[in-house]
Parts: structure tokens; sequence; C-alpha cells
């Protein structure tokens, strides 16, 4: 199948490794006999990426997007997908950890009818303290929101544009883009191939050990998305139903209590439950209004429609 390729690269000082991923990827590029487009995406960067960046430009298949400061590379994503205008996008890192050759088998992959093609560094090159918490994120990951992928935080993938195009990423979302591809557009018809992985060698890698907080966190935000965006009362709900169970015991409890000191932390923390049991509730109507909000000022739909027949 004849493609237009759209490949989204994210820099955030990366200057040793722009020109060598360049002279990496055009040749793996033109082989393909594709037309094709590559958006390097300068995330405010404060070392000599943007000079580099600018004198890659002058090929008429390099584009480049250059923010007013660092953003984030969910945000430098978000700025390449938007612009792309190939059918198929695939995302990269410019720090040459991601391997260009590794197009091809992935694109031969994605032509069998796939809309995501997901790479998984099976054989990672970074250090232990990375890897283990990135195994146990993977395998947390895919199994509360069921999308069965080994490596879910490796750039390089294979998009089908038309469903990509419909995500939005916020905060550092860019880790979870096949659960919010298939959020946004229903689509769940993924596969995935290894691909290599090699050493940082320039430069440094922009995050550390704190990320893992941040990821549980999304990952609380994207498997609420999931499965209560449309229904948040059934989440808070059932909050608040644990919750005032839990007064209710205590405050029975509290009336069978000997002393009169036993008897009054019981009796508050009894009320005090029937407080968290009425929030969570109110909480669960409000976010029942917002989500009205949401799909009716959008004009968008809790279903996807797949085809009419
Ligand atoms: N990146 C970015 N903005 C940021 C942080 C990173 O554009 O705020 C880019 C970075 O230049 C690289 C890619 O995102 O091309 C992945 O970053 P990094 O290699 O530091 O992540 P790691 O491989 O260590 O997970
Ligand atoms: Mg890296």
């Amino acid at each position: 199948m004849l493609h237009f390729l759209s490949i989204i690269i994210p820099v955030y000082n990366e200057e040793e490794n722009i020109a060598k991923l360049n002279e990496q990827i055009c040749p793996v590029l033109v082989e393909f006999g594709y037309n094709y487009e590559i958006i390097y995406v300068n995330d405010g960067s404060t070392d000599d990426s943007l000079k580099i960046l600018n004198q890659l430009a002058d090929d008429e298949h390099i584009r480049i997007i250059n923010f007013m400061k660092n953003y984030g590379q969910s945000a430098a994503l978000q700025a390449g997908f938007d612009l792309a205008c190939g059918d198929v996008i695939i995302p990269l890192d410019a720090d040459l950890q991601n391997d260009p050759k590794d197009i091809k088998k992935m694109i031969e992959l994605y032509d069998n009818g796939f809309d995501l093609v997901s790479g998984w560094r099976k054989g990672r090159q970074d250090n232990i303290i990375r890897v283990l918490p990135s195994k146990v994120a993977n395998f947390i990951i895919s199994h509360l929101t069921g999308i069965k992928l080994h490596d879910f935080g490796c750039t390089l993938k294979v998009y089908n544009a038309e469903l990509l195009k419909k995500v939005r990423l916020y905060g550092e979302l860019h880790r979870f883009i096949p659960v919010m591809v298939s959020i946004y557009s229903g689509g769940t018809n993924f596969a995935e191939i290894e691909v290599n992985h090699h050493k940082r060698i320039f430069g440094k890698s922009k995050y550390n050990l704190s990320r893992t907080l941040r990821v549980i966190l999304d990952l609380c935000t994207i498997t609420f998305l999931q499965k209560f965006a449309d229904r948040p009362i059934q989440f808070f709900g059932g909050c608040a139903f644990i919750l005032f169970l839990i007064s209710l015991v205590t405050l029975i409890l509290s009336f069978g209590a000997e002393f009169i000191y036993t008897f009054l932390v019981l009796f508050l923390v009894g009320w005090l439950f029937l407080g968290f049991a009425f929030t969570a509730l109110l909480i669960g109507i409000l976010a029942e209004l917002l989500m009205r909000n949401y799909y009716e000022f959008s004009d968008k739909r809790v279903y996807k429609i797949k085809n009419i027949i």
C-alpha cells in the first residue's frame, strides 16, 4: 500500500544527536519510495539544537516547529501530530535510542490492516533503575486498561493518522497514547513488534525516578477516563456507598461502646465518614454535569461507529 509518512521527532537539548539521526532516517525513508515528511519539534531547547535544526530545514521534506519554551514531550508530540499531513504517523525519539531501520518492518506489519503497530524494546539498553519500574508500569497499565502491549513507553510506533488525530494529549500522557487512541477513537486493532534500542551516547535523559509517581497519577486519570468518563456518578457513587457503609458500621458500634471515650471517637468517626460519603456523592453529581458539558458543547458522542450498513 502506498503511504504518506509523517515522522514526528520531539527535541529537547539534543544538539549532538539531531544531525546523526537525520542522516540515519532520510535514507530509510527514501528507500521506501513513499512520500514523507519529517517534523522536528524543538521543545524549548537551550543548547544549539535549534541552530542545527534550521540547517536541516533546507530539505523540502523537513519542517521545524519551534516552541516558545519547554512544554514537555507530550506537547511536542501533539504539535507534530496536529501538523502532520501523512496518512501514517510515526513518532520517534531524537536521542538515537530508537532505530529508524525498524520502520520498514513496522509498516509491513501495519499493512496487514492494523491501526497501530507498537515498538517493543525487548532488549532495552537503559539501566535497571529505569527498566524495572517501567516493566512494572507496563504490566499494570496493560492489565488495568486491557490493552495488551509490553512497552507503552517506546516512542517508536506506527499510527493510523486518522485515529491518532482524534487524541488530545495533556500533561505527560504520551506514555498512554495507545490507551488514548482506544478511548478517543474506539480503535483497539493493535499489533506489537520487537524493535532495536541503543544506549544513549550523547546528551542526558530528561527523566528520572520521580516520574514513577507521575505515571501512577496519569494511570489513575486514564483508567477513570476509560471506564467512567461517560458515567462518573457510578464511580463516585460507589465510593460514597462504601464510605456510607463504614460510617453506618462505626455509628452502630459506637452505641455498643463500653467507655465514653470509645463512644465519642467512634461516634465522631462515623459522622466524619458520613460527611465523606456525602462529599463523594456531590463530586459525582458535579462530574456528571461536567461530563454533559464536555459531550454536548464539543458535539462529541459517547459511542464510536465503525460503519453503517
Ligand atoms: N523530550 C522533549 N521534551 C521534554 C523531554 C524530552 O521533547 O521535555 C524529547 C527528548 O529530546 C527525546 C524524547 O523526548 O527526543 C525522549 O526523551 P528522553 O530520551 O529524555 O527519554 P527517555 O528515553 O530517557 O525515556
Ligand atoms: Mg531516550
